[in-house]
């Protein structure tokens, strides 16, 4: 009769290896031991004892549990080791970390929008290390402004009376509304009811500082008329908002910002726009002709103008108030405007940000945002080619770039789309999902962007300095995503 035997050599094997598991278990050594080890002895001088007695315990429990998987290998005590020195270098990382930005989003909200020039970003070092007159007259040695450092900056860029600069621009509506609205009606076109990034929306905004919305005229249409008609003795302000992340193309109507000013006029109201963003640049040459100039506004003669500072302005998160001195007077003596207040690693870097436009040339190229938005083709060609031929060398395989287009983002310049060039991550053997997760595990982390079923690396967003760190993190995310570690 034949016998099988494959069932008794499972069964055999089952037994062995058991066995073998057992005895590693038995193996597995106690903390006491392994920190008297030299190297984990070491690592109590840093970390403290608390933290590393409580990391090898972690990573001996978590050993016990490969053991009983049968996924452990190799020799027990340098993997608890090593695993317990993986577990305390985490605990020394940021939270707070940067990003290689492969997406060609210049201003994406949740990576932290515009990046700061050089000279702004050692502004702010300078202002956090050491002391400073932020509100210190160093001519009279009495107590100064801190908006001083920046109120003349802002009159000679934009051409305004007088300027108030507070945390972010939906605070300076905030501000706005609550000095001249509380209390009575602000009239704005339901064409220009603006929610911002999910969280900030106009109406509700108004709730907030105590005016009440009028809504005028419909989505598509607001006549002058329409204002007219609303106007009453409880009206204080009339707002235009700039509609900075959408466009009504097609059958549409807005009242031109001459005629609301001259209507705010007759009827002694306030005029106001919420720009949304702080475009201070000449880009005509460049293609950026729609999207309305801070310093053409404030000629226009409108009475108060807000924006954002860390927009298409390219500084820090602030919010600037640009206007006639007698209501901008006004802001500065409400108690908002205590809450409000910038602090100084803002002021220190607006006020470098802002310098650097003194010089409309060259602003164009210090300020990133700005040189970001205008990179000539040939240039993005040129980066996207060396960014290939560095995948080419780490991964010795073929990659193709193509032409594509970038957006502005911050919800900026809608609309707009910019020509750019990428470099398609087309990598054997990879699911892209978990390619970007494993992306976004590096330090520093990766995003790219997702282009259908493929990832590309949109080199509008990468500085040519970090292309040798972008090939890297794509290296080890590829590795151990494809389960190969180095
Ligand atoms: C972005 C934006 C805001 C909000 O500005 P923050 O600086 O992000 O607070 C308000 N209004 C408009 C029209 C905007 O585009």
């Amino acid at each position: 009769m034949p016998v099988d035997l494959t069932l008794a050599t499972h069964y055999i094997g089952r037994e062995r290896m058991a066995r073998t598991m057992k005895e590693k278990l038995r193996q597995l050594p106690k903390v006491d031991a392994v920190m008297l080890t030299p190297e984990v002895a070491g690592w109590i001088e840093i970390y403290g004892r608390k933290m590393v007695s409580a990391a090898v315990r972690e990573s001996i429990d978590s050993l016990r549990q490969d053991i009983l998987r049968g996924t452990e290998t190799g020799n027990l005590e340098q993997e608890i080791r090593e695993k317990a020195k993986g577990i305390l270098e985490k605990t020394r990382e940021m939270n707070f970390r940067r990003i290689i930005n492969a997406t060609g989003i210049v201003l994406h909200t949740n990576m932290g929008r515009a990046v700061l020039s050089e000279k702004a970003a050692q502004a702010v070092q300078q202002a956090a290390r050491y002391y400073n007159n932020l509100e210190l007259n160093l001519n009279s040695g009495k107590r100064g402004s801190r908006y001083d450092h920046v109120l003349e900056l802002i009159k000679d860029i934009t051409g305004c009376e007088d300027a108030l600069v507070v945390n972010n621009n939906a605070a300076a509506v905030l501000l706005v509304l609550d000095t001249l609205a509380k209390g009575g009606q602000t009239l704005l076109s339901r064409g220009e009811m603006v929610e911002i990034g999910g969280s900030f929306r106009v109406p509700e905004v108004m709730k907030l500082g105590g005016t009440e919305l009028v809504e005028i005229g419909t989505t598509n249409k607001t006549h002058l008329y329409d204002y007219e008609q609303a106007i009453n003795d409880k009206t204080k302000v009339i707002l235009k908002v700039h509609t900075s992340n959408y466009k009504i193309t097609g059958f549409s109507k807005s009242v031109e910002r001459a005629d609301l000013m001259q209507l705010a006029k007759e009827h002694d109201l306030v005029a106001y726009e919420d720009l949304g963003s702080g475009f201070l640049a000449d880009l005509q040459d460049e293609g950026i002709t729609d999207e309305p100039r801070v310093q053409d506004v404030v000629a226009s003669g409108m009475d108060v103008i807000s924006f954002s500072g860390d927009k298409l302005l390219g500084g820090p998160q602030a919010g600037i108030i640009v206007g006639k001195k007698r209501y901008v007077e006004r802001m500065k003596k409400n108690q908002l405007t205590r809450a409000l207040r910038i602090d100084k690693m803002t002021i220190a870097a607006l006020e470098a940000t802002l310098r650097e436009y003194l010089d409309p040339d060259r602003v164009k190229r210090e300020n990133p945002t700005l040189d970001m938005l205008t990179q000539s083709q040939e240039g993005l060609k040129k980066r996207a080619e060396l960014l290939c031929l560095k995948l080419e060398e780490a991964f010795d395989q073929r990659f193709t770039i193509q032409e594509d287009t970038s957006q502005a983002g911050g919800g900026s310049l809608p609309g707009v789309t910019l020509p750019t060039w990428v470099v398609r991550l087309s990598l054997p053997d990879v699911d892209e999902e978990r390619l970007t997760v494993q992306l976004r595990e590096q330090r520093p982390a990766v995003m790219a962007r997702k282009n259908k079923n493929e990832l590309v690396l949109d080199v509008r967003t990468i500085g040519d300095e970090e292309l040798d760190e972008l090939v890297q993190a794509i290296r080890s995310a590829y590795k151990i995503e494809i389960g190969e570690n180095e």
